[in-house]
């Protein structure tokens, strides 16, 4: 039996449109169309592959702000990020639409015969995504998929399903044969699920949570199935005291309280010199207070809600016996508003300093020199980003070299470009995605050998 969901706007608890979920019959008949639509797809020449992915661009650049608009109501966004999410699938869409004539394998040099390896493609490719971001992840799963040569069935989020359903649609607009590009809206325990035990889907991408991440790896095991997880952060902001001071504690709002926080990169712990810590707390504190929290309607608007009333109470769960320096403001009314809020940290086992909080909550802490700033930032099951901000060249390099995360910024706060690679060390995540190498992970390498005689 399929069922309706009601998507509600988070700034306004007003409900914005139903949506049909997929129940599990329908999911298998579209991977069964998925796996259809493959072989001809595959097939396709690496040049008209090429242009139906530079005319998918075209097409996404056309409905820029339709897509921006729908983010906006359906996930809270603002409207400045939502406008940089739409233009980054069309980004993405055209990076990779240079892939299909690139793909090059080897010839290597043997004895008796010819030997070359081919990037084959895997097949059906399913790409499963959280509410945080629905367009910027979709697409930095899709677009190296489909360069390479794989048909995708992508599943967004319960929450957050208009803009992949537009961006599925948009795909057909610009040419993409049926079946090639499949959105399924859906719970996770069933669509999600499905991707993982279907054995016509032939690789999984996932990112959300660690907990749920494990359990799509487990279940990928059974098949052998290939499986790339962008998972949970808690990274840190390290600031020495040689660093631009004022500098740094500008940038750190943006840097934890972007998006209201709902970011796997997002940098909840600021390590402090102890020496810098006073006059970093104190610029800190106009910055947070300067945040503009606002209706992402409006388009000055630099922070929106939260995505739900659950998520709020759980960040409020994190603050609750903490100890709050101060906060910033929020609109009062309905919405899932939560204000920035900072909150000093004494003990590495605080859970608002361990564990992932997913909302505007950042916690600051003192450090005496640079081994302990880098022992404390290690101290997590987590290691996706963080930044260092030091005048230092050899301190930056040392203690980027020395912090164990997948992607660090020196002197800012910048986690995510589609030209670089991007993933997590150790529980946040497994594989890279972006840069110029993500077609490969979506592709197995086949050996040929032909004999001379
Ligand atoms: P989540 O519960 O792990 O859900 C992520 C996606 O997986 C959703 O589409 C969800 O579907 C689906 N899902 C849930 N259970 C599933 C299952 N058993 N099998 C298959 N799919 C399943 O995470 P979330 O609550 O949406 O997002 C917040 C978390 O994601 C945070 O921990 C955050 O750090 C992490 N995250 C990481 C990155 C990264 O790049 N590293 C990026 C964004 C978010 P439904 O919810 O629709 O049922
Ligand atoms: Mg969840």
């Amino acid at each position: 039996m399929s069922s309706s969901y009601t998507v509600v706007n988070p700034a306004t608890e007003e409900d914005v449109t139903e949506v049909e979920m997929s129940d599990l019959a329908m999911t298998d008949a579209l991977i069964a169309k998925a796996a259809d639509a493959y072989p001809a797809w595959r097939d396709v020449a690496p040049g008209e592959r090429a242009r139906l992915l530079r005319r998918f661009a075209a097409v996404v650049d056309e409905h820029i702000e339709e897509l921006a608009e729908l983010e906006v109501r359906n996930s809270g966004h603002t409207w400045g990020n939502a406008t940089w999410e739409a233009g980054n699938v069309r980004d993405v869409l055209h990076y990779y639409s240079a892939a299909p004539e690139r793909l090059t394998g080897h010839q290597i040099p043997v004895a008796g015969g010819i030997n070359m390896t081919f990037h084959e493609p895997l097949g059906v490719v399913g790409i499963i995504v959280p509410w945080n971001f629905p367009m910027p992840i979709a697409g930095w799963g899709f677009a190296p998929a489909l360069a390479a040569g794989n048909t995708v069935v992508l599943k967004p989020a319960e929450l957050t399903p208009l803009t992949a359903i537009r961006l599925g649609e948009l795909g057909l607009e610009a040419g993409l044969p049926e079946g090639v590009l499949t959105v399924i809206p859906g719970k996770g325990s069933i669509v999600g699920e499905r991707f993982v035990t279907h054995p016509a889907v032939r690789k999984v991408c996932f990112t959300g949570s660690t907990d749920v991440g494990k359990k799509i790896m487990a279940g990928c095991a059974e098949q052998v199935k290939r499986v790339t997880l962008e998972l949970g952060g808690k990274s840190a902001n390290i600031v020495f005291a040689d660093a631009d001071i004022a500098k740094a504690a500008a940038a750190a709002p943006g840097a934890v309280f972007d998006n209201a926080g709902q970011d796997c990169c997002a940098r909840s712990r600021i390590l402090v010199e102890r020496s810098a810590y006073d006059e970093f707390v104190s610029l800190l504190e106009p910055a947070v207070k300067g945040v503009r929290v606002l209706d992402p309607a409006d388009r000055s608007s630099e922070m929106g809600p939260l995505i739900s009333a659950t998520q709020r109470s759980t960040v409020q769960g994190y603050v609750e016996g903490t100890e709050v320096a101060f906060s910033g403001s929020a609109p009062n009314g309905p919405g899932f508003w939560f204000a920035p809020t900072v909150v000093l940290a004494d003990d590495p086992q605080q859970p608002v300093w361990r564990e992932e909080i997913f909302g505007p909550v950042v916690a600051v802490m003192p450090f005496d020199d640079e081994a302990q700033a880098v022992q404390l930032a290690n101290d997590t099951e987590f290691g996706l980003s963080g930044s260092i901000y030091t005048r230092d060249v050899g301190r930056a390099l040392r203690v980027s070299r020395a912090v164990e995360a997948g992607n660090l910024s020196v002197n800012s706060h910048a986690s995510v470009r589609y030209w670089t690679p991007f993933g997590g060390f150790k529980q946040s995540g497994l594989g890279r995605e972006l840069g110029p190498d993500a077609p490969h992970s979506f592709t197995d390498v086949k050996n040929i050998f032909i004999s001379h005689d």
